[in-house]
């Protein structure tokens, strides 16, 4: 295979953003709001779907067994249908609570709002969902899926873990500690749902259990998993693929688009692209070559799909397509399973998506493109079947579908820095984490390098346990422990006020609105904010703007600041805020007293120090740790200014390793900040 066709052209280093769940709820009917089932038209839309004509055998599985598997193709109504299934049977009835868990962010609110439509209720009445930093439940307040397990522990009759295929680390957890309580609460039901999930396996992982002693006279459940498969009714896929390897696959992906309108009847496209930067510039591309083709000048309807979506346009993508007119949907693999669009015929598969890797040895995690599996292809292509015998383009050659892709994906535990992971746990009070059921296990350098960075954190003790006071107050707030660290170190030092003004920045994938064809009026616009100490600085000095403005859209607008995030910004401040409170952090400010700021920061990201090397001419920097090498990102202030020593809060990875969010600091802070970590023989570079 040519290498070249590895190397995606024109990818931009970005952070995946649509990496994080939540939970959809239905909780009991409340008094006066007798919920209008009302359209005959959307109750006959629900009996055509394929799950409806199991319904009787899906309520029979589940009261009869603690686990019911249930596999079915995407759009057969799983998700939307089973909870509503349930809840009509009388399961969330006396204070009960059915939960839906969803791997993705933007699913998780899609549902809930198909859901409540459905039901005729508003959503946060009796179909309510949390995500982090956003709840819509008249139940719970604050809720991040890190806490959630809590909720779902004491509340929930049934959960249903939907898309139990996509195994992020958040699905294995919660698969393991489901296992775990089902034995302490043997009327807790678990549905395991998911598109392409290999049943018997997950069978076998639910099947493993000590035996129970069973009062006489008590009905529990069966405790073999049930397995149920929906028959679907997809038709036909034709494949194609393309007979050279694309060097390409954005532009691949015009010319594809462009030949099926040109060529194909009517029926929509659904473009499979990697993340926001390629979606963003095939829809600029395509909007471009559909104006100037003058034979197609009309009848596309281009749109991208991707989590950091407003929410007007991600109606658009649902909403039907006019009569004469051929929609593009181009999304990410959120299109895959999680999300149904309908009217879909043709499908074109760039064979990549953006995934998380993590090499234990060199302590770096990086979202890169790579290729995706077979399990996917064949999911993919699954999506140009909905409505009649459809059309998948593939853009790789059928050599390499057959002998190189793999046969299933990593689970991301197995890909992962696993510091969030082990602290949730710890939180949970599961002590032995080497010990602990999980549907894949952890490799051990991963394991034992997130224990280390934890204990340098004075997160865990010696004996592995969560410190006190430390360890509970970073468990407590929803965020990467090496933030919520930083919040606890601007206590001390005095300047929490403007800490978590920087841990809210860096929540949000970016506060700039993104340059296309206007690279240097945006670089001009950031050197009015830019602070010589580095990004979290400057953030400093957007945020202050912003309050002056009167939190105005057209100051942003005229600064390039991306107004919907600086909102974001400003909503997860305030949590924070609230938590920070909750927990004891003394919320003061350092007034312009930047030191301190970047001593808290110190605090929290030492693990992420660098140095410049001295003979480099190219902005070429080494990890402190393990010597890796790496480089500012172009989005950074401190690009080309090249400050001897730095912290970063992420790497991206393209061509090379790319920091993101820097922040020049003096190394004498890194001994105060971990002295246990930066060991003398590590410190012998940093004090000459
Ligand atoms: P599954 O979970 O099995 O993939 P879903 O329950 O998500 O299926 O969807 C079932 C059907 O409900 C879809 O085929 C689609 O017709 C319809 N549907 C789901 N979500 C929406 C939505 N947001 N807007 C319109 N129709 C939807
Ligand atoms: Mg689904």
């Amino acid at each position: 295979m040519s290498s070249q066709f590895w190397k995606p052209g024109t990818e931009k280093p970005r952070l995946l953003e649509d990496e994080e769940g939540g939970v959809v709820f239905f909780s009991p009917s409340l008094a006066s709001s007798s919920s209008g089932y009302g359209h005959a038209s959307i109750e006959k839309q629900r009996q055509r779907l394929p799950v409806y004509k199991y319904r009787t055998s899906i309520l029979y599985l589940v009261e009869t067994h603690a686990t019911t598997i249930i596999v079915g193709e995407t759009g057969s109504g799983k998700t939307t249908q089973i909870p509503q299934y349930l809840k009509e049977a009388g399961w969330a009835d006396g204070g009960r609570v059915i939960a839906c868990t969803q791997p993705r962010r933007l699913a998780v609110q899609a549902v809930a709002s198909r859901v409540a439509e459905e039901m005729g209720v508003k959503v946060g009445e009796e179909v309510g969902y949390t995500i982090r930093f956003e709840d819509v439940t008249n139940k719970v307040r604050y809720l991040s899926f890190e806490a959630l397990e809590f909720y779902l522990i004491y509340l929930c009759i049934v959960i249903m873990v939907d898309e139990a295929h996509e195994r992020s680390i958040s699905t294995d957890i919660l698969l393991g500690l489901l296992k775990k309580i089902q034995r302490r609460r043997p009327e807790l039901r678990l549905i395991i749902s998911s598109a392409t999930i290999e049943g018997k396996s997950m069978s076998a992982f639910f099947q493993a259990r000590k035996s129970r002693h069973q009062m006489e006279g008590e009905e529990l459940p069966r405790m073999e998993p049930a397995i149920l498969s929906v028959e679907g009714r997809g038709f036909n896929v034709q494949i194609h693929y393309v007979e050279e390897p694309v060097s390409d696959y954005v532009q691949a992906v015009v010319s594809t688009v462009m030949l099926i309108h040109d060529q194909e009847p009517p029926g929509d496209i659904l473009v499979f692209l990697t993340g926001q930067d390629d979606i963003d510039t095939a829809v600029q591309l395509l909007t471009e070559e559909a104006r100037t083709n003058r034979k197609n000048s009309s009848g596309l309807i281009i749109l991208p799909l991707y989590s950091g979506l407003p929410r007007a346009e991600q109606e658009l993508v649902f909403s039907p397509t006019p009569r004469g007119k051929r929609k593009v949907v181009i999304s990410t693999n959120i299109a895959e399973t999680s999300l149904t669009l309908e009217g879909v015929v043709y499908v074109v598969d760039s064979g990549f998506s953006k995934q998380r890797f993590y090499n234990p040895v060199s302590d770096i995690e990086s979202l890169v493109v790579a290729p995706i599996s077979k399990a996917s292809a064949r999911q993919r292509a699954g999506r140009a079947g909905r409505v009649r015998p459809g059309k998948c383009y593939r853009l790789y050659t059928e050599e390499y579908f057959v002998n190189e892709m793999s046969a299933e994906g990593i689970p991301e535990m197995q890909r992962s820095n696993l510091v969030s992971c082990v602290i949730q746990l710890k939180a949970l009070g599961i002590d032995n984490i080497l010990g602990f059921d999980w549907p894949a296990s952890p490799p051990p350098e991963a394991m034992i390098r997130a224990l280390e960075v934890l204990y340098s954190l004075g997160v865990l003790d010696d004996d592995a346990k969560l410190t006190s006071p430390t360890g509970f107050q970073v468990a407590e707030i929803p965020l990467d422990p090496m933030i919520s660290k930083m919040i606890l170190s601007s206590s001390e030092l005095g300047c929490a006020e403007e800490i978590l003004t920087i841990a809210a920045m860096l929540s949000i994938q970016s506060i700039w609105v993104s340059s296309r064809g206007a690279q240097k009026e945006l670089d001009e616009a950031k050197l009015r904010f830019a602070a010589a100490e580095g990004d979290h600085v400057t953030f400093l000095n957007v945020y202050k703007g912003f309050l002056q403005s009167g939190k105005s859209s057209r100051w942003c607008h005229k600064n390039f600041i991306n107004y919907q995030s600086m909102k974001k910004v400003i909503e997860i401040r305030e949590q924070l805020r609230r938590i920070a409170q909750r927990i004891g952090i003394v919320l003061k400010s350092c007034e312009s007293d930047t030191q301190v700021v970047r001593k808290a920061v110190t605090a929290g990201f030492f693990a992420n120090a660098c140095r410049l090397e001295a003979s480099s001419q190219s902005g070429l920097y080494k990890t402190v740790r393990g010597s890796q090498e790496v480089y500012i990102h172009p989005s950074s202030v401190l690009f080309r200014v090249n400050p001897k020593w730095v912290v970063y809060h992420s790497l991206v990875s393209t061509d090379r390793q790319y920091m993101r969010n820097v922040i020049s600091i003096d190394p004498s802070w890194l001994l105060e900040a971990a002295p246990h970590f930066y060991q003398q023989q590590r410190l012998n570079p940093i004090v000459h």
